[in-house]
């Protein structure tokens, strides 16, 4: 189940979901109703199920789309029948379990309760139980294994009394890659289908590759003299005689509203004078000064031997690969290559 949320991560929800329907996903996921819906529309076919709460007054286009809806509570659950009967149809439900994630989802204890009312509602068909982990990007913690347990006791007694769905899952990407025992039998990997490590503590294997690059072009240059303010509240003065550059990236693209950002031109490292307008941004070409106008400026990704990765970034911002990806914004244009045909792939062979 290839986790597409939030825009697949900034990446493109479509394009990635077609990608992973090419590479074998048996299902996709996603967080709102609304995202499902669009992957629907783009002509999206592989099995969708709705992580995040859905309205019940949704049920009747979940059903017409083939969408699965996740049932966190029991109320949830007579509130989706209803709407089900009502529609004269039947709803794909998955059961959210909370092993120990204190979020969504009906305690482990009370799970075998919670699935022989799901199999009373009339219009509900439940094809998956789940349950999410807090933790599995601390492998050195013990959480994990305490979650596990508590799911693995719900699986063997719904076993026991014959009520076991026919998908039981719980890895995200850090659990699949570092706790097998997750696996089940399908595992939800996100952040791990982009290339991008879960945490500083749990490294992707070998094999594994980015597939984003985020990157703008030089649209300005100028010399500024001494002493001479730079952007708005001048942030930043110029202390000597400086060339500066504008690139073409703002806060309202996802580059964060900061002091201290870097970016990659001509294969060098250079600061982000000022802060971050909501549009543009300057940066210092004292050191690059074979720079030209429309040259290619990299803010996250490799460009010779620099390399600005998402998870440098976002540590710069204090928070994480994930939040940035989430945040490159519409705006930015999402250009797709191929494999074969990916210009960084064949320069950084
Ligand atoms: C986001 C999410 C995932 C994927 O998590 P990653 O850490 O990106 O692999 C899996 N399951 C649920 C319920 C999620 O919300």
């Amino acid at each position: 189940m290839a986790v597409l949320k939030g825009n697949a991560y900034g990446h493109g929800g479509v394009e990635v979901a077609r990608a992973a329907e090419q590479s074998g996903a048996a299902w996709l996921a996603v967080a709102r109703i609304n995202e499902a819906l669009a992957l629907r529309i783009a002509g999206v076919q592989l099995p969708v199920l709705v992580l995040g709460t859905v309205m019940p007054e949704h049920v009747p286009e979940a059903i017409v789309q083939q969408i699965s809806l996740t049932v966190p509570h029991p109320d949830l659950a007579r509130e989706f029948s209803a709407q089900a009967a009502a529609s004269g149809g039947m709803l794909s439900v998955q059961a959210k379990i909370d092993t120990g994630m204190g979020r969504l989802g009906v305690w482990a204890e009370e799970g075998l309760g919670f699935l022989r009312l799901l199999k009373q509602l009339p219009g509900l068909r439940v094809d998956g139980m789940f349950t999410h982990l807090s933790s599995a990007d601390e492998p050195q913690k013990t959480t994990t294994d305490w979650q596990l347990d508590r799911f693995d006791r719900l699986i063997a007694e719904a076993g026991q009394a014959g009520l076991r769905p026919r998908l039981v899952h719980a890895g995200n990407s850090a659990a699949s890659l570092y706790y097998p025992r997750s696996r089940y039998d399908m595992i939800r990997p996100g952040i791990a289908i982009y290339g991008l490590q879960p945490d500083v503590d749990a490294p992707l294997p070998p094999g594994f590759k980015t597939a984003l690059a985020w990157k703008t072009r030089l649209v300005s240059i100028k010399d500024l003299p001494a002493g001479h303010g730079v952007g708005y509240n001048y942030r930043y003065t110029t202390t000597s005689p400086e060339r500066i550059g504008v690139i073409a990236v703002g806060y309202a693209d996802g580059f964060r509203r900061r002091l201290g950002n870097i970016a990659i031109i001509r294969g060098r490292r250079v600061p982000v004078r000022s802060g971050v307008c909501m549009d543009q941004c300057m940066i210092s070409l004292d050191d690059v000064p074979d720079a030209r106008l429309g040259d290619e400026v990299v803010l996250i990704g490799s460009q010779g031997q620099a390399c600005l990765t998402a998870e440098e970034v976002g540590r710069s911002w204090g928070t994480n690969n994930y939040e940035l990806v989430c945040g490159l914004s519409a705006r930015v244009p999402r250009v797709y290559f191929h494999e074969e045909n990916n210009p960084d792939a064949a320069s950084s062979q």
